[in-house]
């Protein structure tokens, strides 16, 4: 199971920051040493966690445009046993900063190879779009995790993506495999939901993660109490979701160790 994930889906508002946010802080709970990384200039995973992101001194954009190492800019959430890159508004610059640039594909692996050792797990939170940033994240990630919400047009969504998971493979990145799919807001009274979940299964069988998060409106409300939900709600079905999905990945690792042995 990899280590670096890039939670990713270029569909705007599919899950990916609750996803990002819940998985690192269940990771964090179950003793892991968790980095979570915001790359979206919406700051949502900064915020998230209970980080002002306009109050921040370095962020990812420093790391990204070379003015800082990745180390100096981190934030330690001790609340929440993890540790963030946080973003703000700045990411914009350094998108177009990392266009100009020489390698601007792979300034976020090069920033995380020094501090790869200190971590067990490292998420990486993307923007909505297939942007440099996406590049970025794709570039640094061994597995991509994406959360999709069970709609007509998802499929169609996760076909692109999984050509741009292609290319990456064929220019960049050659190790970089699909850690999973991860069904969001699920409403298992809704018809279309189920179908495109059966056929999902039907196309990507063990790709797709067995935790299925329901729709939780303690997971919609805890963002604006900068928690994640299990500080929040550790009892919701929001929470319980995620803390299942962390179960899931670690034990995929510890099967995989078994397996090479
Ligand atoms: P963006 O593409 O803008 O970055 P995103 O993919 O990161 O969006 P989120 O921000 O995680 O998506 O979620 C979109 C909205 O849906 C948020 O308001 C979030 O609180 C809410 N949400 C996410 N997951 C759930 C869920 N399982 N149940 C209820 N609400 C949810
Ligand atoms: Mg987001």
């Amino acid at each position: 199971m990899p280590k670096v994930l890039a939670v990713v889906n270029q569909k705007g508002g599919v899950g990916k920051t609750t996803t990002s946010v819940n998985l690192a802080a269940s990771l964090g709970k179950a003793k892991r040493r968790v980095l979570l990384i915001d790359l979206d200039a919406q700051g949502n995973a900064t915020m998230g966690v209970g980080v002002d992101k306009s109050a921040l001194e370095l962020s990812g954009c420093d790391v990204l445009l070379g003015e800082c190492g990745l180390a100096e800019a981190l934030v330690c959430v001790d609340e929440h046993n993890l540790e963030l890159l946080p973003a703000n508004d700045d990411m914009t610059a350094a998108e177009v900063g990392l266009k100009e640039g020489q390698q601007g594909q792979l300034r976020l692996k090069q920033a995380l190879a020094p501090v790869l050792d200190d971590y067990d797990f490292v998420l990486i939170d993307c923007p909505p779009s297939l942007s440099m940033l996406t590049v970025n994240a794709l570039a640094a990630a061994d597995g991509v995790l994406i959360p999709m919400q069970c709609e007509y047009y998802a499929l169609e969504g996760l076909s692109a993506l999984m050509n741009t998971v292609k290319q990456i493979r064929q220019s960049i990145n050659p190790k970089l495999e699909i850690a999973g799919i991860l069904r969001t807001m699920h409403d298992p009274r809704n018809n279309l939901a189920r179908q495109v979940s059966d056929e999902l299964i039907a196309h990507f069988s063990d790709k797709v993660f067995r935790t299925i998060v329901p729709r939780n409106v303690r997971l919609a409300e805890a963002p604006s109490y900068g928690q994640p939900v299990i500080a929040y709600d550790a009892r919701s079905t929001g929470a319980m979701a995620y803390i299942a999905l962390a179960g899931e990945l670690l034990g995929k690792k510890v099967k995989q160790i078994n397996e090479t042995r």
